[in-house]
Parts: structure tokens; C-alpha cells; sequence
């Protein structure tokens, strides 16, 4: 028996690491320097594929991978169908945010009612967050960049991942309103963890005494 763990390389692939170490599982290259997309590991009986960091919850939902790692916003786009979610990570972290040009005043907009065109990747989460609030919008899906989008005309304002702020500010954008915290989590095919529990288990165990 064998199992193959869904990874997106760059920051969920290099938080990760510690993790897999504690696991006792170290994978044989770094998908950076690499352009392989299947990665053997230290252990026979562990590999790894590396997927965009939005497909990685589909390769776990079909068994394709029988773990992963993903971010909440990833995870709430996809809806989790199939998946079990048994640790957040603690990894990844940032927040899920509204972010406007520098003298768009976003209250006062909210306020009159007015209705707000907003640029984002995450639909499900900004349709949710402005329906809540009663606010009125009309989405843009981008698939990145969203930055660019009120700049040019495109969007009054956007929904995206925030870290430092270092990006919006570079844009001349403002942290207009918070949505939510992300992490990573760790999520497992429902069908894996019956079929091949003796092997996930402890390494779901280990994970979850490896958390900062
Ligand atoms: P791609 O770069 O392939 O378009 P992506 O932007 O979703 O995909 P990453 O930037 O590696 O890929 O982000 C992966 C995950 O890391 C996101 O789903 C999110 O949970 C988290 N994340 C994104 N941006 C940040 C950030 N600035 N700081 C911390 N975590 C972040
Ligand atoms: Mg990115």
C-alpha cells in the first residue's frame, strides 16, 4: 500500500516541509528547481505530486491524491465535497480582505447603497461576505493580479489574500475591510482514510503534534 500527497509548490510546498520532516517523510526534490510534477520521497511508500495550489482539493476529492494541503480560501471556493479536514496547519496564513484605491471612500459607498463593481477570484466568498453586509455587487472573475483591476478602470474595489499589505500598497490600494483569517489545512479523501488508514494515520498524528 502506497499514497501519493498533493502539494502546490512555493509557499505550501516549503511550509510544508517541516511538517513532512516530523512525519518522517522528506521528498527527494524541490518542485522549484525540478520540473518534475511526481516526486518520490525518502519513503517507498509515500510520493508526492505537485498541482496548482486551486486543483489540489479536486485531486483529493477523486483519490487521484489521497492527501494534500490547502488554503481555507481554496477549500470554500471548492465547497470540500469528499473531503475530510481534520487539521488546520497553522501554515499559509494571511487574510481574506477588501481592498479600495486610496481615497475611494468604501463606508460612505456602502452606505448610500451604491453598487459596487468588485474584481476577485474568490466569487463564493465575496458573494457571500456582500450578501451578508446587504451590499450590492456585480463580480469580475480574474484569475490574478487583482491589484490592477480598480487602477484601470475595471473594478471599484477587490477581494483578495493579504499578507503584509506590501502589494496594495505598491498599487496604491487599502485594506477597506477584513473577510476572514486563512490557513492551510490538511485534508484527506474520505474513501483513503477507511482504505488506508493504518498508513494516514500516523502521519495525520505526527502533523498534529508538528503544529506551531
Ligand atoms: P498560482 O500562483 O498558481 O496562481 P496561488 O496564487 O493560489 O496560485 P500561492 O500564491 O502559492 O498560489 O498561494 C497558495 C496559498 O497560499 C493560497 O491558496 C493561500 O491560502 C495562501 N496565500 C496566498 N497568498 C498568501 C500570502 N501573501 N501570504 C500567506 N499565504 C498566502
Ligand atoms: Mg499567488
Amino acid at each position: 500500500m502506497s499514497i501519493t500527497i498533493a502539494l502546490s509548490k512555493g509557499r505550501i510546498f516549503d511550509e510544508t516541509l517541516p511538517l513532512l520532516a516530523a512525519a518522517g517523510i522528506v521528498p527527494a526534490e524541490n518542485p522549484e528547481h525540478s520540473r518534475k510534477l511526481i516526486i518520490g520521497t525518502n519513503r517507498a511508500d509515500v510520493g508526492v505530486v505537485i498541482v496548482r495550489a486551486s486543483d489540489v482539493p479536486t485531486y483529493v476529492q477523486y483519490g487521484a491524491a489521497d492527501i494534500g494541503i490547502a488554503g481555507k480560501d481554496v477549500l470554500i471556493e471548492h465547497g470540500g465535497a469528499g473531503l475530510y479536514q481534520p487539521l488546520d496547519l497553522n501554515i499559509a496564513r494571511c487574510r481574506m480582505c477588501v481592498a479600495a484605491p486610496v481615497g475611494f471612500d468604501y463606508a460612505a459607498a456602502v452606505k448610500r447603497g451604491a453598487r459596487l463593481r468588485i474584481a476577485t477570484k474568490y466569487l463564493l466568498t465575496a458573494r457571500e461576505h456582500f450578501a451578508a453586509k446587504g451590499v450590492h455587487v456585480d463580480l469580475i472573475k480574474l484569475y490574478g493580479s487583482m491589484e490592477l483591476a480598480p487602477l484601470v478602470g475595471l473594478a471599484d474595489a477587490i477581494v483578495d489574500l493579504v499578507s503584509s499589505g506590501n502589494t496594495l500598497k505598491a498599487n496604491n490600494l487599502v485594506e477597506v475591510e477584513q473577510i476572514m483569517p486563512i490557513s492551510s489545512r490538511l485534508i484527506v479523501n474520505q474513501a483513503a482514510l477507511k482504505v488506508k488508514h493504518d498508513i494516514l494515520q500516523p502521519i495525520i498524528e505526527a502533523f498534529k503534534s508538528a503544529i506551531k
